[in-house]
């Protein structure tokens, strides 16, 4: 294809899903592709994001340099060698202490900071494919003289572009989110349905041993109960501590939306161990968020915009499978883009229309599971929590769910259904 063919494919959003997806777009010849991301440069805020096996299988696919770049860039939560493992553990109730689920044990887990893997991931880019302090505003699609639809994009420093697709990524706050549903569409905002409010703290490993039992500095406890559950996750090679109060049901103050301080005293009837974590998260509460997630949107895309990870299905982060799914949608766009070879409406919507199909019942299914997670935690999953053989139950076939699933032979089926409407309508594709 002669360079004045190529499909000109801009992504807003230069975060997990939007880069991931650059590294794989801007290795196929027939792509002019172009990342526009908001922020001036990505910023260390803390949080250390673990992927899981269907991540790394959705990595290897787009290109087994972003896996690579992972691995190089995480650390490990504890000493190289060293045997972790996430206990979930009842921490109220008739069956306090017993342990109803044992989640990915093995040496050396890692966790990796968000903008330590961005950094490494945008040097697999050619760094005149991506602009940065490019706030989309707005977008507009229009027709030209010879019917060929155009993307128009208006960002907030008043320069524009323009693409013969968008593909947004642009996080959970989404404008291509709501250009595609409308701003009054009940899907388009994100929610905090539960009333989810995560109090947290970080501190120094040594100071959280005098604190609580040394046992959860080293390994990751999931304290359950119905006002909340407490969680620990080591960071840093052991070196510093995030600690957790999840809080299920919180009444936001009418004045100024904040949530009411963190109370150890209402946690009276929790496990001590429980209780010592949240008196130590309660000294300090300064890394709190609010939590929220998306409801289901009716489609990802129209035309020749859609939108991908968080921007098309934000989750709840219980079930730690966020940029997971967000991976695995750019792994379906690179397979799927690889084959569009006209920029005619017909092969760009089409591929847009399969990825649509094939990825919106996955992801919001695992939005679904997040909300789940949540309520299994706060002991709303009916009376789940009184039968900790139904809970065993529950988490093993959730974590086989996200983490075994065959990410490959999804996007072979995305590409079949491509493939199979390219040929009704009589193209011969490569
Ligand atoms: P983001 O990473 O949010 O990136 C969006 C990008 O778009 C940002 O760079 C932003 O600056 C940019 N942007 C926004 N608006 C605009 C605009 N108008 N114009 C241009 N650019 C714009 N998931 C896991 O799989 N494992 C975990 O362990 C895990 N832990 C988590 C822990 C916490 C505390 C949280 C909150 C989430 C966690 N997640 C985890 C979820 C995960 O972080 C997200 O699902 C993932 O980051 C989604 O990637 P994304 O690229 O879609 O969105």
């Amino acid at each position: 294809m002669s360079e004045k063919k190529r499909i000109k494919i801009a992504i807003v959003g230069g975060g997990i899903a939007g880069l991931a997806l650059a590294v794989g777009l801007t290795r196929k010849p027939h792509l002019d592709v172009h990342v526009y991301e908001a922020v001036p440069a990505y910023k260390d805020v803390g949080a250390g994001l673990a992927l899981h096996l269907n991540a790394l299988k959705a990595m290897t696919l787009i290109s087994p340099d972003l896996r690579q770049a992972y691995f190089d860039k995480a650390l490990t939560m504890g000493d190289e060698d060293q045997e972790m493992v996430t206990e979930v553990i009842l921490a109220h109730g008739r069956f306090q202490g017993q342990r109803v689920a044992e989640l990915g044990r093995a040496k050396g887990r890692k966790t990796v900071a968000r903008a330590d893997l961005l950094d490494a991931w945008l040097a697999l880019i050619p760094a005149d494919r991506i602009s940065f302090g490019k706030r989309l505003a707005s977008i507009e699609e229009t027709v030209s003289g010879d019917k060929h639809r155009v993307v128009h994009l208006a960002f907030q420093d008043g320069t524009s572009a323009t693409a013969d697709c968008l593909l947004g990524a642009d996080g959970i706050h989404s404008v291509t989110r709501n250009y595609l549903l409308g701003p009054d569409h009940p899907a388009a905002p994100s929610k905090n349905h539960d009333g989810w409010q995560i109090y947290r703290t970080m501190v120094p490993t040594e100071e959280a041993r005098r604190q609580i039992n040394p046992k959860w500095t080293t390994n990751v406890p999931i304290l359950l109960g119905p006002r909340g559950h407490v969680n620990c996750i080591p960071l840093n090679k052991n070196t510093r501590l995030s600690a957790g109060v999840a809080v299920r049901g919180a009444v936001f103050s009418a004045v100024d939306g904040k949530a009411p301080p963190l109370d150890p005293a209402l946690y009276a009837d929790y496990s001590e161990e429980a209780r010592e974590i949240v008196r130590m998260v309660a000294k300090d509460t300064s890394a709190s968020w609010t939590a929220a997630d998306h409801d289901h949107a009716p489609f990802y895309a129209r035309g020749r915009v859609a939108m991908f990870g968080d921007a098309a299905h934000a989750a709840l982060p219980f079930a730690g499978n966020g940029a997971a799914q967000a991976l695995e949608d750019a792994s379906c766009l690179d397979a799927l883009l690889k084959h569009v070879d006209s920029d005619s409406d017909d092969q760009i919507a089409s591929a847009l229309a399969a990825y649509d199909r094939v990825r919106r019942p996955r992801s919001q299914a695992v939005v679904d599971l997040a909300r789940k997670f949540g309520r299994v935690y706060a002991y709303a999953e009916g009376d789940m929590h009184e039968d900790p053989a139904r809970m065993m139950a529950f988490f093993g076939e959730m974590a086989a769910f996200t983490n075994d699933f065959d990410v490959k032979g999804q996007n072979e089926e995305a590409v079949d259904v491509f493939m199979f409407d390219a040929v009704s309508r009589g193209e011969k594709l490569n």
